[in-house]
């Protein structure tokens, strides 16, 4: 009895050292799904006061010599919590922050990692598209958050990827992709060679509806080709930490094939971007969560896309 209250004591206050070392922000909780590879899933919820924007899957993985962390949150505080995260499980230097595109809920985090040996890595597009949208994203996120996005700012890769790139970690290699315009136009996928997991950042969602901020078009060529990779893991943006050997792929090429089709059915037809947009208004898809709120913005970003195809 005794010795189990001074384990569960002990390890109470290593979370608040912890804690109180990283601005007092408590370890985000992290899932290994394969030896040295953690994974935090993030709530699937739009950004809001009670999230604390806490909405997207982050990650880290454990090398030999350093770590690599995949995806940082949505505010400063919350790339904290990742930190303090990443320092329950190993005091190797983080040397790498990978951002898998520039959406405000996996890039503002990075600000929690400045200063040490890290080197910050994107999509070669990734800087212009988020330097359009940087001041945007942080009013929102403040106006959202209030104190809890204090410090919140966009810091951009430099390490930037045109093709592919491998990042050594010591005893353990990550390969590094970039894809055409599909879920952005600065999508990045990491690949763990050791323990065959994929990162796919939100070129795959899992749970959450997809949101196209891309092209369709291109986002269904990049499924033909994630779906033909042999993976033993898969770490989707937002939704389970692991959704290898499911359905996650297929359902979500259904979901954006089906998008795709009815937009280009209503252009056929005649119809106008309101009303394809207003046909969609509250529409629950099925199996899907937030449809009501993404479903309305995927039709008019297919719309904008698909109007002039041949
Ligand atoms: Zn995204």
């Amino acid at each position: 009895m005794l010795p189990e209250l001074v384990r569960r004591w002990a390890g109470l206050w290593l979370a608040l050292a912890v804690a109180s070392a990283w601005g007092a922000k408590a370890p985000l909780a992290v899932d290994e799904i394969a030896p040295g590879v953690f994974v935090h899933r993030g709530e699937v919820a739009e950004m809001a006061a009670d999230n604390g924007g806490d909405i997207a899957n982050l990650s880290f993985v454990v090398g030999e010599r350093c770590v690599a962390v995949i995806d940082t949150g949505s505010t400063a505080a919350i790339g904290q919590a990742l930190l303090a995260a990443v320092r329950l499980k190993t005091g190797l230097p983080v040397c790498y922050v990978i951002n898998t595109h520039m959406h405000f809920d996996h890039v503002f985090g990075n600000a929690a990692f400045e200063g040490g040996e890290a080197r910050f890595v994107g999509n070669q597009r990734l800087p212009a598209s988020l330097s359009a949208r940087a001041d945007g994203f942080v009013q929102r996120v403040t106006e959202t958050l209030g104190d809890a996005a204090a410090g919140t700012r966009a810091v951009y890769p430099t390490v930037l990827v045109d093709r592919d790139s491998t990042l050594d970690l010591g005893g353990r290699r990550l390969k590094v992709e970039a894809w055409p315009t599909a879920h952005t136009d600065n999508d990045l996928t990491v690949y763990d060679e050791k323990t065959g997991t994929l990162w796919t950042g939100d070129l795959l969602f899992d749970a959450h509806l997809p949101v196209i901020d891309g092209s369709v078009v291109g986002w269904l060529k990049v499924l033909d080709q994630l779906e033909q990779r042999p993976v033993r893991h898969l770490v989707p943006g937002h939704g389970r930490a692991d959704v290898a050997g499911t359905d996650a792929l297929a359902r979500e090429r259904a979901y954006l094939a089906d998008v795709a089709a009815t937009v280009r059915k209503a252009i056929r037809g005649g119809q106008g971007l309101r009303a394809v947009i207003d046909a969609g208004e509250g529409k629950a898809m099925a199996g899907w969560q937030l449809s009501e709120a993404f479903h309305p913005r995927n039709l008019s970003a297919a719309y904008t896309e698909l109007e002039w195809e041949d």
